[in-house]
């Protein structure tokens, strides 16, 4: 049943920005009711610029803070980034149902489709799409969904809660984002190059997002959320990440913006950022230090 065309065709027309993963938070969770609210910074578009919080210009940051706009990464910490990764992969979707290869690839190109500044996914993108367990208003793909959802009872069952920030955002959301970003710059009178680039700084252009992709969820301990309005490196000093680090790949997850590993990513170190890639990629990605593009 589930099965999803998925088409590939690299081409996308954005060329410049390549950056960032993922941006600010999803929208389903902007809306979201279930979080108090981010109220800061309603529209991304306005100041965003320089005026976040983490200032940096860092590009890269995947997801998004907590904030409902913003591009994320800037609330990151961490690092600088940078850009541009490499490395690839497909597309197709069939994914072998039962037989369980033990090779990384094996697993579907699907599961371990490379999308980053280089290899954005195609503006006519779609995948099927289902609610996560308790979260009506985020949505993950529906081939991965249980994975997410057993990720999240285990952490639960540990005594460690965990709250899901973000997860899909479709192409064509990002889209909108990225253009009210780029009006943003060019209302500054920026010409449309700069205004391009400036706003890639804070929103992953179009289907440049792992977001884009419906693999990706951003997670933080509900506790931590509680306390905290935005996606911060901070979390990595929490328990709750510390059993996401020890068990995400039995679920089939990885960290996907390891410390380290910035220059191959282009993306800043993320420590609530987690793509599902399947059990047999994840735990080859994991056990030996290596980072999706280096699959
Ligand atoms: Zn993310």
């Amino acid at each position: 049943m589930v099965k999803k065309v998925v088409s590939f065709a690299l081409a996308l027309a954005m060329a410049g920005a390549l950056m960032t993963g993922c941006w600010g938070k999803d929208d389903s969770s902007s809306s979201s009711s279930s979080k108090p609210s981010s109220s800061a910074a309603p529209s991304s578009s306005s100041s965003s610029g320089s005026s976040m919080p983490g200032g940096s210009s860092a590009p890269g940051g995947d997801d998004s803070g907590m904030m409902p706009g913003e591009g994320d990464s800037s609330s990151m910490a961490g690092g600088s980034s940078s850009m541009g990764p490499s490395g690839d992969s497909s597309s197709s979707a069939s994914a072998s149902a039962s037989a369980k290869p033990a090779a990384a690839q094996v697993d579907g190109d699907w599961q371990t489709r490379l999308v980053n500044g280089s290899h954005p996914l195609p503006e006519d993108f779609s995948v099927e799409t289902v609610s996560v367990e308790h979260y009506d208003d985020r949505l993950f793909d529906a081939r991965a969904v249980g994975h997410l959802n057993d990720m999240m009872k285990g952490a639960a069952d540990a005594g460690l809660p965990l709250y899901l920030v973000s997860t899909y955002r479709s192409v064509k959301r990002q889209t909108a984002l990225f253009n009210r970003k780029v009006n943003y710059y060019l209302d500054q009178g920026c010409d449309a190059e700069t205004a391009r680039r400036e706003a890639a700084k804070w929103v992953a252009a179009p289907g440049t997002s792992e977001h884009n992709l419906g693999l990706a969820a951003d997670l933080v301990s509900a506790k931590w959320y509680s306390s905290h309005d935005d996606l911060t490196e901070e979390f990595e000093q929490t328990p709750e990440f510390e059993w996401l680090a020890a068990h995400c790949a039995e679920y089939g997850f990885i960290l996907r913006y390891p410390k380290g590993k910035t220059e191959v990513t282009g993306v800043s170190y993320e420590p609530w950022h987690y793509r599902y890639v399947g059990v047999e990629a994840a735990k080859h990605l994991t056990e030996n230090g290596l980072c999706l593009e280096e699959l």
